[in-house]
């Protein structure tokens, strides 16, 4: 196990779409494992294959809070079946995208059906941070990030601010 560099805008490869896992054989299981362990490093309640530069239907979460135990789950190939009318809001940020917070709001409920870590189907009803989590990394294996809620100028913004600071990051003096 180990902990893995996060892709960050304004990397292409995260406008990648992500392909469906047709076995779930020992390479997915150590990335799963690489998953949850950089998630909990980077102290993120999600991620997504893709944001380590992986395009496979994986995605990892866990939504306890702080003070609960930590209870990882993992979910291959997700699809969402049902959304409720209903909707909530959350200030969401990306471990992709740093230090940008956007209010979304998203449909408050749904169903998941995807496989676990065995390579069994199964079903799930997620409701609020879960639900909205879950939303949130399957947009990633679409391709689609927070920013893509925002207009076109506040996010061209975004990127450029981005792009700049990575840069500097990679820029050295010796
Ligand atoms: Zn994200």
């Amino acid at each position: 196990m180990a902990v893995q560099k996060l892709i960050t805008v304004p990397d292409e490869i995260l406008r990648k779409k992500s392909k469906p896992i047709e076995k779930v054989s020992i390479n997915e299981k150590k990335l799963i494992k690489d998953l949850i362990e950089t998630m909990y490093y980077h102290k993120g309640i999600g991620l997504a294959a893709i944001q380590l530069g992986i395009p496979k239907r994986i995605i990892v979460l866990d939504v306890q809070q702080k003070d609960e135990k930590k209870k990882p789950l993992c979910f291959i190939n997700p699809v969402i079946k049902n959304i409720s009318k209903e909707k909530s809001r959350y200030e969401e940020g990306c471990l992709s995208i740093p230090n940008t917070f956007i209010d979304i709001e998203r449909p408050k409920t749904c169903d998941v059906e995807f496989i676990d870590i065995d390579g069994k189907k199964k079903n799930m009803e997620c409701d609020g941070l879960l639900s909205t989590c879950l939303q949130h990394e399957i947009n990633h294996l679409d391709g689609k990030l927070i920013i893509d809620f925002l207009s076109k100028l506040k996010k061209d913004l975004i990127i450029k601010k981005l792009s700049k600071t990575k840069q500097n990051t990679d820029r050295i003096v010796v």
